[in-house]
């Protein structure tokens, strides 16, 4: 959809796949739509920089890969930031009774933490402005991407609209921006490893899903092709839990509880974010990966070696004493309370004013570090473990209690009608999604805690 325009098609440039939908809902399966959208293409060399505040990348950069041969980027380009105005809002309005999303043409929900230009007027409509990032597409290209303004408007409105914004009065457009309707399938019609309950040896990952992005296509991806792989080859599933990695957080909501609108992936989806941290990562996934000859021998032998390094550095801090001369000062100098008597390093490192800098400015750490060659990485996770022992602990019991739950199995064919107990809509959602443990029972929306006391009594816990 631009404006009036409308036309089928696949993804840029590509013809649109025909037949796959109504093939599928013969088979028996629910089908929906949903919709997103995507911002105009511009010419960098047609915008004054000069007039936009300049976003820098982070000083320094991490990394997604524990690989040490993934190196950290040096060298970055610079996104730039400007905003929309009142005028540019009014510009914008004068095309709204053309816009696909305002005269009903669009009925699909579109992702809610991603809305387009026109959506931000309309719902927030005592802003006086919207931030824009203008970002590079890449290195070798002068396309810039305008984050903020994703729109379905027509293109002279987007055109006149962008050209009042700063720092964009001469804008040259490469492409302007649109949205698009697609078909999914309401996920609650698949297993926990992405195949569907309908078709054996079918599996669906991705957008299908009904997710909005592209680390939730590419993480079902892989799941669903480790999982179809293994059946294949007759070996056990392999089904991240909620307390092991997000995308088990991913898989388990859409399964369970399915999803209307295009569903993102949130550290606040998860209940054990504590637990699931990015330097941890390595720690709970590649043993995994290893077991199911995924990851190498190499990268499995590196990642026990920081662990093991980690919490021989953490055993350390443990069973070593500080003086009170040599303590005092850097307490000091943080405006925290002074010791009396020497104190084990942990506890002294455990307070939240003291960082790794300060740790550091004792001799014996530096003396550990020298002879044990201890890298930035180890360093770091000694860090974490020592700051946040007692919130790792107390969530690992959460969730230890948590797993008995999901010990529980609910036989593959249990009649929940003949629960008399048992509210309706309990009975309705639990006979469509079929969970396959109590604990998954209990994230199903409209399934209460007393349902759920009296599926225990029959499950006879
Ligand atoms: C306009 C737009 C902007 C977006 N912007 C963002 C963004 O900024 N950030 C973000 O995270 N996500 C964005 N997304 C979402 C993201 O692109 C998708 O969620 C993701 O690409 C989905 O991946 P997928 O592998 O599930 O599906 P697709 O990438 O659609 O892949 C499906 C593939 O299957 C092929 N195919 C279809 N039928 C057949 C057949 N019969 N035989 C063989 N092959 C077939 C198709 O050609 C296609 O290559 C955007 C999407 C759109 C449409």
């Amino acid at each position: 959809h631009i404006g009036e325009k409308q036309f089928g098609g696949g993804r840029a440039g590509e013809s649109a796949a025909t037949g796959i939908t109504e093939d599928l809902v013969k088979a028996g399966f629910e089908s929906g739509r949903m919709k997103t959208g995507t911002p105009p293409r511009v010419d960098g060399r047609s915008l004054d920089y000069s007039k936009m505040n300049e976003e820098k990348g982070d000083a320094k950069p991490d990394k997604f890969s524990y690989s040490d041969l993934t190196v950290p980027l040096t060298n970055q380009r610079s996104c730039y930031m400007t905003y929309t105005s009142l005028n540019v809002h009014d510009i914008l309005r004068e095309g709204f009774d053309r816009s696909p999303m305002f005269n009903g043409r669009i009925k699909s929900l579109g992702p809610r933490y991603c809305p387009s230009i026109e959506d931000k007027i309309n719902r927030f409509a005592d802003k006086e402005r919207h931030q824009l990032f203008v970002e590079p597409e890449g290195w070798n290209t002068c396309e810039v991407y305008v984050n903020g303004f994703s729109t379905s408007l027509p293109e002279d409105i987007q055109f006149k609209a962008l050209r009042s914004v700063v720092g964009f009065e001469n804008v040259k457009f490469f492409r302007p921006g649109y949205a698009i309707e697609y078909d999914y399938f309401p996920p609650t019609q698949l297993k926990h490893t992405l195949e569907t309950k309908l078709v054996e040896g079918l599996y669906f990952a991705g957008q299908i899903n009904g997710t909005t992005g592209y680390e939730e296509a590419a993480s079902q991806g892989l799941m669903a092709g480790i999982n179809a792989h293994l059946k294949v080859h007759e070996k056990a599933p392999l089904i991240l839990k909620r307390d092991e990695a997000y995308i088990g957080v991913l898989i388990d909501d859409l399964i369970t509880k399915g999803t209307e609108e295009p569903y993102r992936m949130f550290t606040s989806r998860a209940e054990y974010r504590t637990l699931l941290r990015q330097d941890n990562a390595d720690f709970r996934l590649t043993p995994m990966s290893h077991e199911i000859g995924l990851a190498s021998e190499a990268r499995l032998r590196r990642m026990e070696k920081k662990l093991n390094e980690s919490e021989k550095m953490v055993a350390f801090f443990r069973e070593t004493s500080v003086s009170v001369a040599e303590t005092n000062p850097i307490l000091e100098a943080k405006e925290t309370a002074l010791i009396t008597q020497g104190d084990k390093m942990f506890k002294v490192f455990s307070r939240p004013q003291i960082d790794l800098e300060d740790m550091l400015k004792f001799e014996k750490v530096k003396e550990y570090i020298e002879s044990n060659d201890v890298d930035q990485e180890i360093l770091e996770q000694a860090e974490i473990q020592v700051k946040y022992s007692g919130y790792i602990e107390k969530e690992r019991n959460n969730a230890d209690k948590l797993t008995r739950l999901e010990e529980v199995k609910i036989p593959e064919n249990f009649d929940y009608n003949k629960i008399k107990s048992m509210s309706i809509e309990a009975k309705q959602k639990l006979s469509k999604i079929r969970p396959v443990t109590i604990s998954q029972a209990s994230r199903i929306s409209g399934v209460s805690p007393s349902d759920i006391s009296v599926l225990l009594i029959y499950m006879g816990r």
